[in-house]
């Protein structure tokens, strides 16, 4: 069968989603393809968007973007992990942090060891196992170094904050420089062809028309292309993540530079605070049903690390997924696509996930229906797994101080995330399905960490003699006290690599 490559890519939109889109775009499509941004000043971005997960650093590689140049442009530093706060009952803490836990040795998973061992008094608690949660509580930053294969400095994995505005803008700049061409206006008009409803053009409020093969919809919550013109319909979680509302707003630098996110449960919805270099980014995620707009904004206020920067600015979004986050010749990429609250900071890499799966099943003229359902089909078993994973922190939690709290516990949640909680209940077994975002690991903290105790463990861990499974374990402990005492302090890697410009 004969190709008809396409034309001209337009991408409508120019926030995360959209620079993030075009810069990718432009390495991958070589020059051979038209790029076409349209955003429009006038309308704006989201604007937040800050904390990010470590599959980030795939995407700089891809994009060819320097690590120390991109932080010195955005106000970047660097992120560990996510601390939960009051999340299982008022007044716990538990670190989320990224990579691994232990290391393998025997027959069964490292942390079934820990598992038996910890319940019999005799191991510390599970974050001391991995270097990277050691060094996020004691303030420390390095990269992983690869070329030590028997240290755990090779086990540290980041992955960044910054400042949303300014990395929108960076990867404009490099956008550009590859070819992509920036259009500024506001789209009033949206023309499909007759034939088939195919998006063919966007009208610009100066009557210009963009006209191209394939669209990118970067347009955000409003969804111009996939929902305002090819009505394609959204699959509604508010049942299981009623949160609706958030309120951002920076303030000034606490003296200490965190290299992890911060996420408080409170009364009613959560609290985060992401920590930049010339900055604090912080807000509130709450239930509208539960809490009025006045005393969340007043909550957030009255629980800041500096001085606030400005007045609260809200948010209204709708948790859950475009049915199809490619219908014709339009694909969604970003908040266009549907919404998870920033809870484990995934927007950004589903971002970056749906234009690596565009760049699989990138079409020619003739638009494959059976790739065109596969993308979808992926796109949805992401949502979904990511989904799940945000879930399991509202259910897990035995706070009994607010209605909102209770009811989350009781909600009946999908019945993947309950076969998961059964399996970890019964016997600490973790359970990672179709390669799923979230590690073991990731799965093992959050349900550690809200205080779900497994019933027993692995009956293979009996195989092996206590006293050696303890000597392992504080043998792996001690290293990484070690390695964690020589890195240096988060602050100082910073103002040694990548300071940005004041
Ligand atoms: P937007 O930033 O809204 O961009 C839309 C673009 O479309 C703009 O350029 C706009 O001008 C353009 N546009 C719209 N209509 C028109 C028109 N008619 N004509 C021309 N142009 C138009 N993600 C994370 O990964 N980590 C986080 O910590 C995180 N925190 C978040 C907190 C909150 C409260 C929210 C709501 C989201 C958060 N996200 C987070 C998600 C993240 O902000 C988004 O995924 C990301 O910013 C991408 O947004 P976007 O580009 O899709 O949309």
């Amino acid at each position: 069968m004969q190709s008809f490559p396409l034309k001209t890519v337009v991408i409508v939109g120019g926030g995360t989603a959209g620079w993030m889109s075009a810069t990718a775009l432009a390495v991958a499509l070589k020059g051979r393809y038209t790029i076409r941004l349209v955003e429009s000043d006038e309308i704006g971005i989201v604007g937040v968007g800050e904390a990010t997960i470590p599959m980030i650093q795939l995407f700089n590689k891809v994009a060819g973007i320097d690590e120390n140049e991109f932080l010195r442009q955005t106000q970047g530093t660097f992120k560990l992990g996510i601390e939960f706060v009051n999340w299982g009952r008022m007044g716990d803490r538990y670190m989320h942090g990224f990579g691994k836990i232990g290391q393998d040795l025997w027959t069964v998973r490292f942390d079934q060891y820990w598992q038996k061992m910890h319940r019999l008094g005799k191991a510390k608690e599970l974050q001391d196992y991995s270097i990277t949660r050691t060094a996020a509580l004691a303030n420390k930053f390095m990269p992983a170094r690869h070329d030590l294969p028997n240290s755990p400095l090779r086990d540290i994995a980041h992955a960044y904050h910054f400042d949303a505005s300014l990395y929108s803008r960076y990867l404009s700049k490099l956008a550009q420089t590859r070819g992509v061409q920036r259009i500024e206006g506001k789209i009033v008009r949206v023309s499909q062809r007759e034939a088939d409803g195919h998006v063919d053009a966007v009208v610009l409020e100066s009557g210009a028309r963009v006209e191209g093969d394939l669209f990118i919809d970067c347009s955000g919550f409003r969804g111009l292309l996939i929902e305002q013109t090819l009505h394609t319909g959204y699959d509604d979680w508010t049942h299981w993540l009623p949160c609706d509302r958030a309120l951002a707003v920076p303030c000034e630098s606490a003296p200490k530079l965190l290299p992890y996110t911060r996420s408080t449960a409170r009364r009613a919805g959560w609290q985060w605070r992401i920590p930049l270099q010339h900055r604090i980014g912080n807000g509130h995620v709450y239930c509208s049903a539960h809490v009025s707009d006045d005393e969340a904004a007043a909550t957030l206020m009255a629980n800041l690390d500096g001085k606030p920067l400005g007045e609260p600015r809200p948010l209204k979004f709708t948790t859950g997924r475009r049915k199809k986050a490619w219908n014709r010749n339009v694909v969604a990429v970003g908040l266009s696509s549907g919404f998870l609250e920033p809870l484990e900071s995934t927007s950004i890499h589903m971002i970056q996930s749906a234009i690596q799966r565009l760049i699989d099943y990138f079409p020619d003229e003739a638009f494959s229906q059976a790739d065109v359902d596969e993308y979808n089909r992926q796109s949805q078993q992401e949502y979904e797994r990511i989904r799940d994973f945000i879930i399991l922190h509202y259910k897990l939690n035995q706070r009994d101080d607010s209605a909102f709290w209770k009811e989350c516990a009781a909600m009946a949640v999908p019945e993947t995330l309950t076969h998961k909680i059964a399996l970890y209940a019964s016997r600490g077994r973790l359970l990672r399905i179709d390669n799923e975002l979230f590690s073991e690991e990731a799965w093992l903290q959050v349900m550690q960490g809200q205080n779900l105790v497994p019933q027993s463990y692995h009956p293979l861990v009996d195989v092996q003699r206590e006293d050696d499974i303890a000597e392992y374990l504080e043998s792996v402990r001690a290293v990484i006290v070690k390695c964690v005492e020589l890195m240096p302090d988060h602050a100082q890697y910073i103002a040694q690599h990548c300071a940005a410009n004041a």
